[in-house]
Formats: C-alpha cells, sequence, structure tokens
C-alpha cells in the first residue's frame, strides 16, 4: 500500500482530534472534522507508526517519561490489590522509578 498513509488532524473549531488515511500526493486541504462537521480539520504531522507511541499532543515525551506513567498507573492499580499481592508492584515500580 505504497503511496497511502495516515495522518492526525486537528479541527481548528473543536479541538478533536482524529487520524485519516490519506494519498501522499493528496493537496492539503482542510478536512471535515467528524465531530462538528466543518470544513476546519488541519493536518498535525505525520508520525510514524512506532514513534506514535511516544507522541501525545504534538510533544514527545521521552523514555523516563514513559516509565514514570507506567509507575504512577501501577501505583493507582496496587491501592486496589491485597497487602499480599503489592510486593510484586513495589519491585515493579521501583524499577520503572529507578534512573538508567
Ligand atoms: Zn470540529
Amino acid at each position: 500500500m505504497s503511496g497511502w498513509f495516515s495522518s492526525d488532524y486537528r479541527c481548528k473549531q473543536c479541538y478533536f482530534t482524529f487520524d485519516k488515511i490519506t494519498k501522499k500526493d493528496e493537496k492539503e486541504e482542510p478536512q471535515e472534522c467528524p465531530q462538528c462537521q466543518q470544513d476546519s480539520a488541519e493536518r498535525i504531522m505525520s508520525i510514524p507508526n512506532n514513534l506514535r507511541h511516544t507522541y501525545h499532543d504534538g510533544c514527545k515525551r521521552d523514555e523516563s517519561w514513559q516509565r514514570l506513567k507506567k509507575a504512577s498507573k501501577l501505583e493507582r492499580e496496587m491501592i486496589s490489590k491485597p497487602e499480599k499481592d503489592r510486593q510484586e508492584y513495589r519491585n515493579e515500580i521501583s524499577k520503572l522509578k529507578k534512573p538508567k
């Protein structure tokens, strides 16, 4: 499927973001927003899929941010676990928080 790729668009009216499959040589025209139906969605940038998880709100997050985010998710999960299961979580969390 060469020539086709997925782009991220953001609506200038309602800030809704969405993916759209477009042709590589397609002109950059405002696209219709699926949320408010206005032709005011603009291409943000094209991000290779293997990098996509490191981006959020158009900002690049580095690996340590990813680790901290995962650690805080585990901390939240740990609260709902019985004490006997928590040690495993603590080990994982301290591994994640440790600098490389
Ligand atoms: Zn919109």
